[in-house]
Order: structure tokens, then sequence, then C-alpha cells
């Protein structure tokens, strides 16, 4: 039975394709865009997180670690994380949840099980199922058996990616899924590396795979002030859509937020957007304005 790591699955999402969807959120992702939202989903492995907010320093954790990983500071504690193999022990037995683990080991089985319950809302939606993460795509396999699953129940499908893996990964999940939601986040290919660590040329390659393959998809893009929001920037997106054809006239701008960032702190990670603005109402429309004045039909998430 193929396994995989899971960080999370959340029910009654309204907000990760149409109607009420199930989001798997897989862990692991090639990229390391400064602005993501989702820093416990960027490494393969299991990690611990720590809410220094909430811990009463009861010594609990620090008694049941096999490792000695939990150390109490002044009016601190710490994990140290060279020493922490995330067994966990020390999450089961905090009674004030300042500790979580983020990563399970699943079945498809056990994904499945876990999805399959609010089938009664995605038929009366038109929901369904969303892989999410981290990059789903670097689970392909997984996906393709899981989502065959929800294919032979009537279940939709939807894949939220960077764009960022093998071709051959999306040509394994592309008959068993109903739509792809994916992000474009820059169009310069060095400024691309520069904020999330790679090259943007095969997720190019790849938009334009999923494009072909005539399977619905909609193009996304974080929207960042100072990295994306010039108008070369929107004309260079709008010219690259363009070039798809007809079909991917569509973009959803997700403007920048700062939601994920207690979570940083949490895995001792630097949040490196510390002073990047909020865009204002108006500031939005303008730039949804500037895409729809190019002929891209442009929405906002909110
Ligand atoms: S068990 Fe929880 S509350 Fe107690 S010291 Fe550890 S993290 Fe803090
Ligand atoms: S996950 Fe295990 S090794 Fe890591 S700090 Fe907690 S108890 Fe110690």
């Amino acid at each position: 039975m193929n396994t995989t790591i899971i960080t999370n699955i959340q029910g009654f999402s309204i907000h990760d394709g149409p109607g009420i969807r199930t989001v798997v959120f897989f862990k692991g992702c090639l990229l390391s865009c400064r602005w993501c939202a989702n820093p416990e989903c960027l490494s393969k492995k299991p990690e611990i997180g720590f809410i220094h907010s909430l811990c009463q320093q009861c010594g609990k954790c620090l008694e049941v670690c096999p490792n000695n990983a939990i150390r109490s500071g002044e009016d601190v504690y710490r994990i140290e994380r060279l020493r922490c193999d995330s067994c966990g022990k020390c999450v089961e037995n905090c009674d004030y949840g300042a500790l979580v683990r983020y990563g399970d080991l699943m079945t498809v089985d056990e994904v499945w099980d876990a999805v399959r319950r609010d089938k009664m809302f995605y038929d009366t939606s038109g929901g369904g199922v969303t892989a999410s993460g981290g990059e789903p795509l670097l689970h392909a396999q997984f996906v393709k058996e899981l989502f065959q699953l929800c294919h032979n129940e009537r279940i939709g499908t939807c894949i939220e990616t960077s764009g960022f893996v093998d071709t051959d990964a999306f040509l394994e999940v592309i008959p068993v899924t109903e739509r792809f939601l994916f992000d474009l986040k820059h169009m310069d290919s060095v400024t691309h590396k520069k904020y999330t660590g790679q090259f943007n040329d095969q997720i190019l390659k790849n938009a334009r795979v999923v494009v072909e393959s005539g399977v619905n998809v909609l193009f996304r893009q974080p929207l960042i002030p100072g990295v994306n929001d010039t108008t070369t920037h929107i004309e260079a997106t709008a010219a690259f859509l363009k070039t798809l054809g007809k079909k991917a006239l569509s973009l959803e701008l997700m403007p920048y937020h700062r939601m994920g960032q207690d979570k940083y702190k949490a895995l001792n990670m630097e949040y490196r957007m510390e002073n990047t603005p909020i865009m204002s109402y108006d500031e939005l429309e303008a730039i949804k304005k500037a895409y729809m004045d190019l002929g891209i039909n442009c929405s906002i998430s909110r």
C-alpha cells in the first residue's frame, strides 16, 4: 500500500477549488518562496512546532523526551532541532497544546477514509478533494491512487501546484484530475530564483503541457508588493498567458498576507517578509483593472 507524509487534512474549505472541499496538505516542496504561508509543508520530514505563547513551563515534555532535545532556559523552553527525531512524545504529553507535530505517514486508504466522509457536501456544492501542500505532485503516484478512488465515486478532484516538478508527474495525474490551480509567481527567471530558490523554466513548460492536455486549469499569482506588482510584470504575465491560447486567459490574484508568520516562529524559521506591506482594496483593484485592460479575466481571492 502506497504511503506518504501528510501535514494536515482540512475539511469544509471554500477557497481551494469550487464548492465545499477537503484539502489534503502533502509535505515537501522544492521551492522556498519567501512569502510561503505553509512553512510546515516545506520539508519532507516530520517536524515539531513549539508555540511559546501557550507553554506553561510545566516540564512534562522535558521528562518524556527520549533524546534530551528540550531545553529549559531562563523563561522559555526550546527544542534542539539536531537532537529531535520528531517522535511526537512531547506533543502527546503537553496538556496545553504548546507542541504540534507536522507530518504523519498515511496510506492512500487512510486518506481516502478521511475524505470520503464528506461526499454528501461535495455532491450538494459541486465540491470535492483538493491536493495541496507543499507540492502534491512530489507525491504523484499517491495522488493518482487517491484521485482514482475519488473518480470512481464521482468526487471532484483538484490539484494546487507550484508547477516545479518533472513533467512526468503531471502526465501521471492528468487523467484523474478535474482541474488544476497552477501558480505563476514571477515571469522573469532570475527574479523567480531570487524569491523562490529556483528558475521558472520548468514551471512555464509544465503550464503549457497542462493547458495543451485540455484539462481545466486556473492560473493564480500570489501578489507580492515590490516583487510582482509592477506594470512590467503585469504585462509579462498577460503576454505569457496569451501564448497559451484562449483557454488560459484567466488569472486569480492571491494578495500577500502574513497568516503563516506564527508558524515560522514555532518552527524556528526566519520570516523574511517582515517589512512587506499589505495591499489596500484600491491597490488590488487597480492591478486587477490593469490585467483586465490587457484582456485577462482577472479575479482576486479574498
Ligand atoms: S509540556 Fe507543554 S506546557 Fe509543559 S513545558 Fe512542555 S511545551 Fe510547555
Ligand atoms: S519530538 Fe520526540 S525527540 Fe523531539 S522534542 Fe519531542 S519528545 Fe523530544
